[in-house]
């Protein structure tokens, strides 16, 4: 019996995603180890965040790194700089503030996440339209009260709000931060730096998402100035940023985590989920589609299509495979079948779009791809017509 099972608390072989609701990633034993090594010590935390950060710099190519208990702690973290600047009385205001307080967001690019931003004393300057705004409409934002343009990231899929190179050019141009969300942006390892190096003034990541840190950590890259500014606002500080405590096991376990992150061989572990994807499909049946054919296997399993998905939901340059339900051929529809598999035993998360399960190896164990495989077969028998 481990805790869980102690305590009657259910536990997932997760196909779905890196989803906060259910965990978010597991940590590799030697960020585990990291973490209880660090718990054995008293150390001075700022000397600790300070020296982790750089460490972490070096190793994403960035002026400076900053740890903070998750993404969203660090969006509240980035306005707070933004709006407060180097002024003391400024940050002593906090969450209130006037004057240079405005963040500059895309209607088109909103996602819920941004209330943190409202969180560090910022007011939001929206502008476009909720489907599509242009470059025009943010140059036509930017006003002197502008302290930042803030802006989520979602590769493949930036619909309809100006590009990011457009973002940080404007950026530059009319002299205010860019703040790039890429919570969920991992893979690709070398987002790491893509966005500081490309003109963002910070980038923002989950730790305990692709990175598969503590789940509570984050982590900000960026320039040099920014981050010492944040470090200061920040947790052990008092003020604004005390309630977003990070302990010196997450300091240590994120660092540990980045480190494996960054050297690891991602060709490799995506090759790994092209190979899971194409054992799923043949499982069904399908011919199995064949890494980077976005493959069809048409599928001798009845009533659905099991096909290639590409990329992921978060628009990670990643496969995932797709179970559609053909009209008419179960009794329950996608949402009814993921909702079964919850209670199947072992218990199963799958993501739903529309019409389809959508398989995701990216959070799986070996050999769990089979027992997925597996289990969805079992309900779809169960709910054939
Ligand atoms: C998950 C996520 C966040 C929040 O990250 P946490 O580390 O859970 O705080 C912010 N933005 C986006 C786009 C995310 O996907």
């Amino acid at each position: 019996m481990n805790i869980y099972d102690k305590l009657g608390v259910k536990q997932f072989i997760n196909a779905s995603a890196t989803l906060t609701m259910y965990g978010g990633s597991i940590m590799p034993d030697e960020v585990v180890r990291a973490m209880k090594e660090a718990a054995g010590s008293y150390v001075d935390i700022l000397e600790l965040h300070k020296k982790a950060g750089d460490y972490i710099a070096k190793l994403t190519r960035n002026e400076g790194a900053f740890i903070s208990n998750g993404a969203a702690a660090g969006l509240v973290l980035a306005a707070a700089a933004a709006v407060a600047g180097d002024d003391p009385a400024r940050r002593e205001m906090l969450p209130l503030s006037d004057g240079k307080n405005e963040i500059v967001i895309s209607k088109a690019g909103r996602i819920r996440y941004d209330f943190a931003l409202k969180m560090g004393g910022a007011k939001y300057a929206l502008y476009g339209d909720d489907d599509k705004s242009t470059e025009a409409q943010l140059e036509a934002a930017i006003t002197p009260n502008t302290a930042a343009i803030f802006m989520f990231y979602f590769e493949h899929r930036m619909g309809n709000q100006p590009s990011f190179e457009a973002q940080a050019r404007i950026a530059k141009e009319r002299g205010v931060y860019l703040f790039v969300d890429a919570a969920a942006q991992l893979p690709a390892k070398e987002n790491l730096w893509k966005f500081t190096q490309g003109g963002a003034d910070l980038a923002i990541f989950s730790g305990g998402k692709g990175l598969r840190g503590p789940q509570s950590s984050g982590l900000i890259v960026g320039k040099r100035e920014l981050i010492d500014r944040i470090a200061t606002i920040a947790s052990p500080n008092g003020g604004i940023g005390r309630p977003f405590k990070v302990g010196k096991e997450e300091i240590v376990g994120l660092m540990t985590a980045v480190r494996l992150y960054v050297e690891a061989d991602e060709v490799a572990t995506v090759a790994d989920y092209e190979r899971q994807v194409e054992y799923f499909i043949g499982a069904f049946g399908g011919s199995g589609g064949g890494v980077g054919s976005g493959g069809v296997g048409s599928g001798s399993f009845g009533g659905v299509e099991v096909t290639r998905s590409f990329p992921s939901e978060a628009g990670q340059p990643m496969p995932r495979a797709q179970v559609r339900l053909l009209p008419g051929a179960f009794k329950a529809d996608a949402a009814g079948v993921a909702a079964q598999l919850k209670e199947c035993k072992p218990a199963v998360l799958v993501a739903v779009q529309g019409d389809s399960l959508m398989i995701n190896p990216q959070t799986l164990f070996k050999g769990e791809i089979e027992i997925v495989a597996d289990k969805i077969k079992e309900v779809l028998i169960a709910n054939a017509t």
